[in-house]
């Protein structure tokens, strides 16, 4: 095995320098889907199993590294290496506001709306729809994250939109269309849309209610009314998108409002954008700052209720952010433990060294106990769409949703950039060089951590849940419940987060500590009830008992490194 070879084992001659030994084979043509595990298992758990194939299909597509017409992998790099650039205005003078992407940014948006990564739980009749697609949008997600942003947006728009009955009617078809149509035209005519959206402003993006965009009613005004709207927004991503939800400040407060680029007579917008954001990632994407000159808008929903009616979207990319973290954490073990099990240190594989085996089954442990996480609350989404569709209020189903979306964004999005980091170094020298594609896997991510709701807003979304219903409480421990007497670790832990509500004067300062609490017992009761007994016992130790460290690397010995690893590992 090259992995092995002296140079003079070669048999090169002795003047040759360029002998490639002990370098990993590439990881060629691998199905992304069902060569994870701990995903596989993970959808069929929550009900998903008949989309299996479907998103073999897809793994094998992404995976896929000599594909005629390029592959998605190769499309990542390159809508990477080719940021997107602004343009303004035309020769004569005229604003444009056009955004020109490297043409394989279209291959991958194509891809993410022909597999229906945007739509599938509102076209489908499968109860399991949400979780269905949370499997496929997590494998998509491993040749290039960029993308993810619109194809999220444009699922997460659906369920606000629905607040405005015959907006939605109109523009629903069109966003959960399957062709993909990047001109600018009117989305009417090509029959498909693309969604984004524009809250934040320069003076506040978390407390959007300091927004100071306003919007005056051309008529009347109300629900579905005609708006006018002038202001800016300090972020608006995607901007080449149909359309955008904007809230906006009217006589009744902050509102929500639907604001076509393209006008349906084919004019332009008054949407201008200022320029494209430098960004530390991120970059197949494009995020930009925008003015409004007298845009003209629709209202969704009632007057003064902006934040409730795009707060249904939100909590959908908030769903997005943790599928994202999973995905990132997967793509780093794959590249780590490929690297290690082919690569030579000191007469061994690093694979079998047994500190880097500590690191890799540690990475592969919080990569399992954020996938576990992730389809679980995609289950939640299935639960609790179904209870809207009865008409039910506040059903388990929903409640769990609304706070373990909180709980989980917080967690895994800040798990993921170390995670991403400690995989990194684990390829040496080589992960901090772009073509490996690991510095590309460590910039993207910290940005779930920080949009739709950065780590403190998170948590204090907790306390808020919390506060609206306290019953939530009790179904999210209820939840945990299900493992009691499994794990005396797990039982301890979840004790003690009890004890942590009893002192409400502190819980603002306390809240990461204790959301952080609420995360490590559900990833631990989720584990302890379904995964094999070495992954659901290390987590216990490391993370719920007194033995992991603050690095990963710590765990206790005794685990059964092996066995962790064997089961996230692509074996190749
Ligand atoms: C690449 C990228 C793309 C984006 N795309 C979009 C987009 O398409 N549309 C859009 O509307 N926005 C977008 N955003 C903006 C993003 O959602 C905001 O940056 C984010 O919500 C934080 O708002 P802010 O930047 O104003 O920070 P601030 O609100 O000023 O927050 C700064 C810090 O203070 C903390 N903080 C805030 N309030 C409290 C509190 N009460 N207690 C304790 N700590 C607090 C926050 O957690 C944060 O760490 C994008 C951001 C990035 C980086």
């Amino acid at each position: 095995m090259a992995g092995t070879m002296s140079r003079a084992a070669t048999g090169d001659a002795p003047w040759q320098t360029h002998t490639v030994f002990n370098q990993a084979p590439p990881l060629e043509n691998v199905d992304v889907f069902s060569t994870n595990l701990p995903l596989v298992e993970a959808v069929e758990r929550e009900g998903a199993g008949s989309v299996r194939e479907r998103a073999s299909a897809l793994g094998r597509l992404i995976g896929e590294t000599n594909g005629v017409g390029g592959s998605p992998l190769e499309w990542g790099r390159l809508a990477n290496e080719n940021k997107p650039t602004l343009r303004t205005h035309d020769r004569y003078g005229h604003r444009i506001d056009e955004v020109e992407f490297h043409p394989a940014w279209h291959q991958l948006m194509r891809l993410g709306v022909e597999h229906e990564l945007h739509s599938l739980p509102w076209t489908s009749e499968d109860p399991s729809a949400h979780t269905a697609r949370a499997a496929m949008y997590m494998t998509a997600m491993q040749a290039e994250a960029g993308f993810a942003c619109p194809i999220t947006m444009t699922f997460a728009v659906v369920p606000a939109l629905r607040a405005q009955p015959e907006l939605a009617a109109e523009w629903e078809p069109l966003l959960t269309a399957t062709t993909y149509d990047p001109s600018s035209i009117p989305a009417a005519e090509k029959g498909s849309a693309i969604a984004g959206m524009a809250m934040t402003e320069k003076q506040g993006g978390s407390d959007v209610r300091a927004n100071t965009t306003v919007a005056r009613a051309l008529n009347g005004g109300g629900g579905g009314a005609e708006y006018e709207i002038v202001g800016h927004k300090w972020f608006c991503s995607a901007p080449m998108s149909d359309m955008f939800l904007v809230l906006a400040q009217t006589d009744e407060g902050l509102s929500c409002f639907l604001l076509p680029r393209i006008l349906p007579d084919g004019s332009r917008n008054a949407f201008h954008i200022q320029r494209l954001k430098d960004k530390l990632g991120n970059h197949s994407n494009a995020s930009s700052e925008v003015e409004f000159h007298g845009a003209w808008a629709r209202m969704v929903g009632e007057p003064g209720r902006g934040v409730p009616t795009i707060i249904e979207m939100v909590g959908h990319t908030r769903l997005d952010c943790v599928i994202g973290a999973a995905a990132g954490m997967r793509s780093g073990v794959v590249s780590a433990t490929h690297h290690a099990a082919h690569r030579n240190a000191f007469g061994k594989l690093l694979i079998d060294q047994p500190l880097m085996r500590n690191v890799l089954a540690d990475l592969c442990l919080e990569s399992e106990a954020t996938t576990a996480l992730a389809m679980r609350l995609a289950r939640a989404y299935d639960e609790a769409h179904a209870d809207v569709e009865r008409g039910e209020q506040d059903s388990d189903a929903q409640l769990f949703k609304r706070l373990a979306t909180a709980v989980g964004k917080f967690w895994t999005c800040k798990r993921a950039p170390n995670h991403a980091f400690e995989s990194l170094e684990c390829l040496g020298g080589a992960g901090y060089v772009e073509e490996s594609g690991m510095p590309r896997l460590y910039r993207e991510a910290p940005l779930a951590s920080i949009w739709e709701g950065s780590g403190n807003v998170m948590s204090l979304d907790v306390l808020r849940a919390l506060t609206r219903s306290p019953r939530s409480l009790e179904v999210f421990f209820d939840e945990l419940g299900q493992a009691q007497g499994a794990d005396a670790r797990l039982d301890a832990r979840v004790q003690r987060l009890k004890e942590q509500f009893s002192d409400p004067g502190t819980l603002e300062q306390r809240a990461r500590r204790v959301v952080e609490s609420m995360a490590l017992c559900l990833q631990g009761s989720l584990l302890v009830r379904s995964a094999p007994a070495a992954v659901a016992d290390a987590f216990c130790a490391a993370r719920l008992g007194a033995e992991g460290g603050l690095e990963y690397g710590t765990l206790p010995a005794g685990v059964d490194f092996e066995g962790i690893i064997a089961r996230s590992r692509v074996p190749v």
